[in-house]
């Protein structure tokens, strides 16, 4: 299935079924952080990239399968509401099941009404907030020419009124980037203007192939949580936990993952380990198949071994 990946299991959406919708890799923004590589060319024009009925039978097959879903999660590699449609394919998910299905966006498009109204029968939209300057905007997102941080602010805070879904609004903390009192202040002053529901803190636990990202350490990850905790309730960022039990392909589960952001060695082995019901020898001996395959090298980040795609 071209448009269908996991279920993969995370602390925010549990068992989600990913529904990818776009060519790698089409984005808005260039951010320091991206796990999927450097945005070549900005892609700014929304676009109805594959038929709508080509997306829509992935997941009515990824549905017949059986397994357990708790969302469906519409991701892109890229932007994802630069697929012109988007609500169409919301619409027709409700009407194939009770599921509900969230939307993960940059929400770089906000700022225009029709983008907005796609998105109202969504469950849960996740937008990013990563700053609340201009200057750190530029630096951290790094957007395609003509974006502005007031547009996307005033994007997301004209989202807020007439979205009645849970808006989750995640925000990626960045060693000396946005993790000093004062970019956390001017973030938290952003964010009340926002409104959302939750703030979820996420960490750049993967390694971004363009930029050396560095992690914050836990004092100020406490201080992030704290300042931000004067706008919503935040999540306290946390790595998930893979789930591989209900793969009937090893090989492709794993790609299908792996394929779209680095994957953490021991994370692998331990999701693997409970398919096997705690069998190290059958686990190992799946891992050197699995990387045997010659689909995968490894990178190194911080002592830890991460999976990735051979190029
Ligand atoms: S918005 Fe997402 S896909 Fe686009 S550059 Fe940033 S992290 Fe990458």
């Amino acid at each position: 299935m071209k448009h269908v990946f996991g279920p993969v299991s995370s602390k925010r959406l549990g068992q989600s079924l990913g529904v990818d919708l776009l060519p790698m890799k089409s984005c808005t923004w260039n951010c320091v952080y991206c796990q999927i590589g450097r945005t070549k060319h900005y892609v700014t024009e929304r676009c109805e990239f594959y038929p709508p009925e080509e997306i829509l039978k992935d997941i009515r097959d990824a549905l017949q399968a059986g397994t357990h879903i708790d969302w469906i999660t519409f991701v892109g590699s890229g932007e994802t509401l630069l697929y012109k449609g988007i609500g169409y394919l919301i619409e027709e998910v409700k009407k194939m099941t009770a599921i509900p299905v969230a939307v993960i966006t940059n929400g770089s498009l906000f700022h225009f009404s029709e983008v907005r109204s796609e998105l109202l029968l969504a469950d849960a939209v996740l937008p990013s907030l990563n700053a609340g300057s201009e200057e750190l905007y530029e630096r951290i997102d790094r957007p395609a020419p003509g974006f502005t941080f007031k547009q996307h602010l005033d994007g997301l805070i004209q989202f807020r009124r007439e979205y009645k879904g849970k808006l989750w609004v995640e925000v990626m903390l960045l060693n000396g980037l946005n993790d000093s009192d004062e970019a956390l202040n001017e973030l938290a002053a952003a964010m009340k203007q926002v409104a959302p529901d939750m703030v979820h803190l996420v960490l750049p636990t993967r390694p971004a192939p363009e930029q050396q990202v560095v992690l914050p350490d836990n004092e100020r990850i406490d201080r992030a949580v704290a300042i931000l905790s004067t706008t919503a309730p935040v999540l306290h960022p946390a790595k998930g936990n893979m789930d591989l039990s209900n793969a009937t392909d090893l090989l492709e589960a794993v790609t299908a993952i792996v394929f779209r952001h680095p994957v953490q060695e021991t994370e692998l082995m331990a999701a693997m380990l409970a398919v096997f019901y705690g069998n190290k020898e059958q686990t190992e001996r799946t891992m050197q198949e699995l990387f045997g395959s010659g689909r995968f090298s490894t990178i190194e980040q911080a002592g830890e071994a991460y999976w990735i795609m051979r190029s």
